[in-house]
């Protein structure tokens, strides 16, 4: 599977050996048959609620030797699998925070026999943190990755107890702890941006100015944090 981004063969890793796989929005099916090709997974379904990407999925399933391990459905989120399936783990990638939230939410009463979560938000990542939290979720791992000039998170979670400060939330947990140098990069930018925003905001709008304030503040307290 030499297509496989590096970003989604990161995802793979966090997939337990013998897994039950659900991909949700699993456009061509690339990551469960990576997962299968490599011997990681016993099963996966891929699930895609657009047509296009589904036939995709299809295709590919149907040209490949997994043909007996990997289903491919046409549904929308969580319904793409029944208690049948023996789903242990849901892989959710290339989606907004927000989007993946509400897919998780909508699912909720399917995740009692799932484990683990491997979600890969493309953006708003504190709100699918704040779900997480929410649900009855812990965070085990976060990664963040640069590919061609984008910054990616991934959040494994699995059920447990988990205090986030809000910072946490907005930063990440173990991502503002690492600080790795792609983070820095990521909060930099974004600190730049808001600095731009806030000069351009004229002083009488207090309120407007105040809270691009409190978001830079946050992102120099995290970047010069120890
Ligand atoms: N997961 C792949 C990846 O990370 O490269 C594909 C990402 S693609 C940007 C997002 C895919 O999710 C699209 O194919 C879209 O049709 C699908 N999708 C969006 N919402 C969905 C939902 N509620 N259920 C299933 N698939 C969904």
């Amino acid at each position: 599977m030499e297509k496989l981004s590096r970003r989604l063969r990161q995802v793979a890793g966090f997939v337990p050996q013998g897994a039950r796989l659900l991909d949700v929005g699993s456009d061509h099916a690339y990551l469960p048959l990576y997962l299968l090709e490599q011997g990681a997974i016993s099963h996966a379904i891929a699930g895609e609620v657009v047509d296009g990407p589904y036939q995709s999925a299809l295709k590919n399933a149907q040209n490949s030797p997994f043909t007996a391990q990997l289903e491919v459905r046409l549904a929308d989120g969580l319904a793409a699998f029944a208690p049948a399936d023996a789903i242990d783990t849901i892989t959710i990638c290339g989606m907004g925070g927000r989007l993946i939230a509400s897919i998780l939410d909508n699912g909720r009463a399917k995740l009692e026999g799932v484990t683990r979560l491997v979600l890969q938000p493309n953006n708003r990542e504190d709100e699918l943190r704040n779900w997480l939290s929410r649900a009855g979720y812990a965070i085990l791992v976060e990664e963040i990755l640069e590919e061609q000039g984008k910054i990616y998170e991934i959040i494994v979670a699995e059920r447990g107890q988990q205090d986030l400060s809000d910072l946490d939330l907005r930063f990440g947990p173990f991502l503002r702890q690492d600080k790795s140098p792609v983070f820095v990069t990521k909060w930099e930018k974004e600190l730049k941006q808001l600095e731009q925003a806030l000069a351009g905001i004229p002083d009488h709008h207090e309120e407007a100015r105040s809270a691009i304030a409190q978001k830079i503040q946050a992102i120099k307290e995290v970047l010069h944090e120890s």
